[in-house]
């Protein structure tokens, strides 16, 4: 019998080196520290093939976040980021993970190695299958492993017994034909990454503004007067976006950054396009920087929200926009007479700010008319965090600041085509009008039942509701909360199935069987049976674009995600009418399908050719608040925290370092907040620290309440930091130990990785 495997990364330290915080961010060590990756995992002249086609009209999208590519001129050697470069050199990565392999090294023993070594083996080259009660996986024919799945699949009791995860990664095409895999077996359970992330900006935006993605272009941040920039580090999670923010103030506008940590890369950056730019003392961003408590941002935007009424009260019309509230908007009054049940006094503890800063920024707000609002995780992962969003557009409609060039929502993707998985279909609760359009489309009858989101797929895994997981791309453990519970419901499972590019843990805490089918990647070419493929995705902005790779895939015995989904269906639905193997030949067939079922892709392969690819409708840009449940733009009543904490208690969120993007790990240096070689830490306020008698790099055990549970992460090494008191902040997946799979966001949700209640001991 097998050693069971490890669900977490090892409790070994690596050897910390703490450096100087740096001043600035990108310039030449950003562009050093790709190239010698690159160079690294590829080798020089692969890498130069690679990068000369990433993110380019003609070449492919990269892997790492969903920022947007310009409209018009693209940079011609390099259009893209430290970490764009970092994510595509894994992926074409020369390590290879093969049979041999497999057969060398035990799933028990791979499963002590850090989540960085694991992902460092490379590139998986064959079909592997685990057997019951095996420790090694054995190379299987791609007919073997879909007969398995199709067997394993048509036992269940009910589809709804099968979970059906997606990542971030999936194309359009992959991701469309695999919801209608899914929707014909019988079953609505399509738990997403974005179940993760941005399911919370998806909730308030769709009742707020009638759509759940962002309503700015990119173009939006050259006719800006002032962007707020909230819970978001872009210089290592969207390293991009700091050009963007770049320009904006060489045109004039002002940035405010609202978050608990001071990111280097928001402060101050140089533009790696610019050689001359690199040895100056680089470009500030921030104008003013508000160092809020963790979860204290609605307490915070009410306050703003006051003053802005205050003001408006004092001089009428210098504030408000009548004319759009009266004309677009719904609930006024409702907000005001909320906010007049706040105090300031009461509201401002929680923020951890002086009144002082707070009215600066209200200041901004007042005197600017276009105001962009841009956030990420800071803001979406807490109990209250679809309140957060939704007093983030209580600030935007006041101001008109919405459905007009320069101004409106900005939520920040993570992983490069989560929004299009969605529009896609992927997801738990379909829309009746979609399955409508299915089921007229493909002649089947579509579950109407909604599914099960991730947390709710956890969970029925882990009372053995669920028996079968299928994982189209991700690494769902390490990737997921509460990862010893999580390790449980998978263990539990028949048969666990992952779809993807690289070895990575989610491999090793298998079901009873498991089964893992190599796919290619972005970079490499797609040959079907009518000739080279390319494939679309979706970026933040609403931008459906081409993507195609030009490398030589690093095995024969790949195949393509849309290839692996067609044929899966081939093998599991003995009914359906659909011809999987015709829409495989040519993708063209499977975008005229989506032409013919989604709405916003009119001649959709002819517009997907144009260089740069179309934008999709968005109601909200155009002004336009139909959608929603009144037909307004709707103003809406928020809580702040509740959270109350005791005595020697903080809060705890999970960040990435700057060497990691979203579970993948690329190296052990966190350079932007001057930790290198560990990723075992926990960032602490100095006063914090001495109250628990605390010395820099003392080593530290954490334990995180929850509804009378406690859960421990132990040997962490304390790291003395520019936060809040009584906040700290952790690395994930390491942290993600911590995370009670219930404390969820109300309404979405969403795990709340950045509220977690913890105590720290001293080993
Ligand atoms: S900003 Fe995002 S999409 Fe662009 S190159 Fe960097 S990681 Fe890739």
């Amino acid at each position: 019998m097998a050693d069971k495997s490890n669900a977490q990364p090892p409790e070994k330290l690596t050897g910390i080196e703490l450096t100087e915080v740096p001043k600035t961010s990108v310039g030449p060590k950003a562009i050093g520290s790709a190239l010698s990756h690159i160079k690294n995992e590829v080798g020089v002249i692969k890498g130069i093939r690679l990068l000369k086609n990433l993110n380019q009209k003609y070449g492919f999208d990269c892997p790492g976040c969903a920022w947007p590519d310009p409209d018009e001129k693209r940079a011609f050697l390099a259009e893209y980021c430290e970490n764009g470069a970092k994510a595509v050199a894994e992926e074409a990565t020369k390590n290879k993970v093969s049979p041999l392999f497999f057969a060398t090294y035990a799933v028990s023993s791979l499963s002590k190695l850090s989540d960085y070594e694991i992902g460092k083996k490379g590139r998986i080259t064959h079909p592997v299958y685990l057997p019951e009660g095996a420790d090694h996986y054995k190379e299987i024919s791609w007919e073997a492993a879909f007969k398995i799945i199709a067997q394993e699949l048509n036992a269940l009791h009910s589809p709804d017994e099968a979970i059906f995860y997606t990542s971030g990664r999936t194309s359009n095409e992959a991701a469309f034909l695999y919801q209608l895999f899914v929707r014909q077996f019988g079953t609505n359970n399509l738990p997403d990454c974005s179940n993760m992330c941005h399911e919370s900006s998806g909730v308030a935006l769709s009742e707020t503004l009638g759509i759940g993605k962002g309503s700015v272009t990119l173009d939006d941040f050259n006719h800006t007067d002032l962007i707020i920039v909230m819970g978001q580090n872009p210089g290592t999670n969207h390293p991009r976006m700091l050009t963007a923010l770049g320009e904006a103030k060489k045109k004039g506008s002002q940035i405010i950054t609202i978050n608990p940590l001071p990111e280097v890369g928001l402060m101050n950056y140089k533009d790696p396009q610019n050689p001359l730019k690199w040895f100056g003392s680089g470009q500030d961003l921030t104008d003013l920087f508000l160092q809020v408590k963790i979860n204290g941002d609605v307490a915070l935007l009410k306050i703003i929200l006051k003053l802005m009424v205050e003001q408006e009260q004092k001089e009428p019309n210098s504030v408000f926009d009548h004319d759009f509230i009266n004309e677009k908007t719904y609930g006024i009054e409702d907000l005001l007479d909320d906010l007049n049940t706040y105090s300031i006094a009461y509201l401002l503890p929680q923020t951890g700010l002086s009144l002082k800063e707070i009215e600066q920024a209200a200041n901004l707000i007042i005197k600017n008319e276009k105001v962009i609002i841009c956030w990420a995780m800071g803001i979406t992962q807490h109990k209250n965090s679809v309140d957060n969003i939704r007093e983030i557009v209580n600030i935007l409609l006041l101001k008109g600041s919405i459905g007009k060039k320069g101004a409106g929502t900005c939520p920040v993707r993570g992983h490069s085509n989560v929004q299009g998985d969605r529009t896609m279909g992927i997801w738990e609760k379909p829309k009746h009008d979609f399955l409508d359009s299915l089921e007229k489309e493909f002649s089947f009858k579509a579950p109407r039942k909604h599914g099960l989101d991730v947390v709710n797929a956890i969970e029925a895994m882990h009372q053995k509701k669920a028996k079968v997981f299928l994982g189209m791309g991700g690494n769902f453990i390490s990737a997921t909360p509460d990862t010893e519970f999580t390790a449980e419901a998978l263990r539990n499972c028949n048969l666990t199935v992952h779809i993807s590019t690289k070895l990575n843990r989610s491999h090793l805490i298998h079901g009873k069987k498991a089964l893992i089918l190599p796919c290619l990647g972005r970079s490499e070419k797609d040959i079907q049976a009518s000739g080279e493929q390319f494939v679309s995705v979706e970026n933040s902005m609403g931008v459906v674009h081409k993507s195609q790779g030009n490398l030589k895939p690093c095995s024969e015995d790949l195949l393509s995600e849309p290839a692996i989904v067609g044929r899966l269906a081939q093998a599991t639905l003995k009914k359906s009418t659909t011809n999987w193997s015709g829409l495989i030949t040519n993708y063209d067939f499977i975008r005229d399908k989506i032409e013919a079922t989604i709405p916003g892709f009119k001649n959709y392969n002819q517009r997907v050719r144009i260089d740069g690819g179309f934008y999709l409708p968005n109601n909200a840009r155009e002004n336009n608040f139909k959608p929603t449940h009144t037909g307004k733009a709707n103003f809406s009543v928020n809580s702040p925290s509740d959270i109350v904490l005791e005595k020697n208690q903080f809060m705890m969120m999970t960040v990435r370092t700057h060497d990691q993007y979203n579970t993948t790990i690329y190296g052990l240096n966190d350079r932007y907040r001057g930790v290198l070689n560990e990723r075992r830490v926990i960032f602490m306020n100095p006063k914090d620290m001495k109250s628990l008698g605390l010395k820099k790099l003392d080593l530290v055990d954490l334990t995180s309440h929850f509804n009378n549970q406690q859960r421990e992460a132990k040997g962490f090494l304390a790291v003395p930091y520019s936060i809040p008191a009584q906040c700290t902040a952790t690395y994930f997946p390491e942290a993600n130990v911590l995370v009670p799979l219930k404390s969820t966001a109300k309404w979405s949700n969403t795990p709340t990785s950045k509220t977690i209640i913890i105590t720290i001991k001293k080993r």
